[in-house]
C-alpha cells in the first residue's frame, strides 16, 4: 500500500482507523518479514556526551548524571557474553564520547567480530573516514536517528548541531555499504503531524534499512523538563506507517514505548515491529544511562531479560529468530 503525504497527516490526525492501521501493519510485517523476531543484545558502554540535545538525559550540561564508560576488555567481554546467551547481533551504543577514538573502536569492533554475531554501532556523527575504518574493521549497522525532519525544530532541539550534518552521516553510512538505521523521536513540543509524515517519508527516501520510533519522554533534568510526553499511540501509529510505506526493513518495538506502555512492546510487535533490543549489560550500568526517566528493567540482568522477553514474544505465537537478522530482499 502506498500513502501520499496527505493521506499519511490524515491518518496521523485521525483515530478513528488505528485498529485498521495497526492490522494493516501487522499483516504488511507478516507479508515481507514473517513471524520471527530478531533480539539484538545492547551494550550502552558509556554515558559521557559532548552533545546538548535538549530532550536527553545524558546531554553534556546535565551535572547530576554520574558519568561511566565500560572498558574496552569490558565492552568485547559482555559481547561475548551475549553470543553465547544465544544473540546474533550485538548492538554497541554511547553518547558521543570522544575517549572512544577511531582505533579504540577499531579494535572493539574486530574483537567482538572474532564471534558469530552481527555488529551494530549507535554512537552518533563521525567523520566519513572513521565510519569507513569501523565498515573495514567489521561493523554491519550503523543507526542513528534523524530524530526530526524539520529544520527549525531540529535547530531548537539541538543549538550545537547541525541538520545537514547528521544527514550527511546517513548518506555515508550508506554510500559505504552500512545497513542503515534512522528514526525519530514522537511527540516532542513544538512538532507537527506534518513534519511526522515528512519523517517517514524521509526514511524512505534515504532507503533506510532499520527504523526505530519512540515517544519523547520528559526528563527532569533537561530544558524539557516542564514538556509534555508524547503518546503511546501516536509514536504506534508513526510505527505502523514506516512499516506498511518501506515493508521489508527491521523495526525495533522500542523500549521508550514500553516505558509508556506496561506491554508496550508486544503490542508493537503486533503493530508492524519484528526486532526487540534487550539489555546485556549488568544493572549496576542501566540506571546511568538515562537518556530519559523510568527506563524499564534498569534493575534486572541479562539472563532474566533475555528470558522475560523470550516468553512474551512466544505467547503471542511468534519466534526467535536463529539467524543474523539482516533486511530481506
Ligand atoms: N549518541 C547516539 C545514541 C543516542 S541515544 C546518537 O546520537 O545516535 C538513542 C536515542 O535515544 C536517540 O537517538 C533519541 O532518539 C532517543 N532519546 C534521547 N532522549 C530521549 C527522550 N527524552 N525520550 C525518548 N527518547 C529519547
Amino acid at each position: 500500500m502506498e500513502f501520499s503525504r496527505n493521506e499519511i497527516i490524515d491518518i496521523l490526525r485521525d483515530d478513528s482507523q488505528n485498529d485498521w492501521l495497526f492490522s494493516l501493519a501487522d499483516e504488511t510485517r507478516k507479508k515481507y518479514v514473517g513471524d520471527e523476531v530478531h533480539l539484538r543484545g545492547l551494550i550502552e558502554f558509556s554515558n559521557i556526551c559532548r552533545c546538548q540535545c535538549k530532550y536527553c538525559g545524558l546531554q553534556s550540561t546535565n551535572k547530576s548524571v554520574e558519568r561511566y564508560r565500560i572498558s574496552p576488555d569490558d565492552i568485547v567481554l559482555y559481547a561475548k557474553k551475549a553470543v553465547e546467551m544465544g544473540y546474533k547481533t550485538i548492538v554497541l551504543q554511547s553518547g558521543e564520547d570522544e575517549y572512544f577514538s577511531k582505533d579504540i573502536m577499531c579494535d572493539i569492533i574486530k574483537r567482538i567480530k572474532e564471534s558469530d554475531a552481527a555488529l551494530t554501532l549507535s554512537i552518533g556523527e563521525r567523520s566519513f573516514d572513521d565510519y569507513k575504518a569501523f565498515k573495514c574493521a567489521g561493523a554491519d549497522r550503523y543507526l542513528i536517528r534523524i530524530e526530526t525532519t524539520d529544520r527549525n525544530l531540529y535547530k531548537q532541539m539541538h543549538t550545537n548541531m547541525d541538520f545537514d550534518n547528521r544527514v550527511r552521516c546517513l548518506k555515508d553510512l550508506k554510500k559505504l555499504g552500512f545497513e542503515t538505521g534512522t528514526g525519530c523521536l514522537v511527540g516532542l513540543p513544538n512538532q507537527t503531524v506534518e513534519s511526522l509524515a515528512d519523517d517517514i517519508l524521509f526514511f524512505k527516501e534515504i532507503d533506510a534499512d532499520m527504523v526505530g520510533i519512540g515517544p519523547f519522554i520528559a526528563h527532569p533534568q533537561t530544558p524539557l523538563k516542564d514538556a509534555k510526553n508524547g503518546t503511546f499511540t501516536l509514536a504506534l501509529k508513526v510505527m505502523a506507517l514506516t512499516r506498511i510505506l518501506l515493508k521489508n526493513i527491521n523495526i525495533p518495538a522500542t523500549t521508550a514505548m514500553e516505558t509508556l506502555n506496561p506491554n508496550g512492546r508486544i503490542i508493537a510487535l503486533q503493530s508492524g515491529a519484528n526486532v526487540v533490543m534487550p539489555n546485556v549489560t549488568t544493572s549496576q550500568y542501566r540506571k546511568k544511562y538515562e537518556i530519559y526517566p523510568n527506563k524499564i528493567c534498569i534493575n534486572e540482568e541479562p539472563e532474566h531479560c533475555r528470558g522475560c522477553i523470550e516468553g512474551k514474544i512466544k505467547a503471542i505465537g511468534r519466534t526467535i529468530s536463529k539467524d543474523y537478522g539482516f533486511r530481506v530482499l
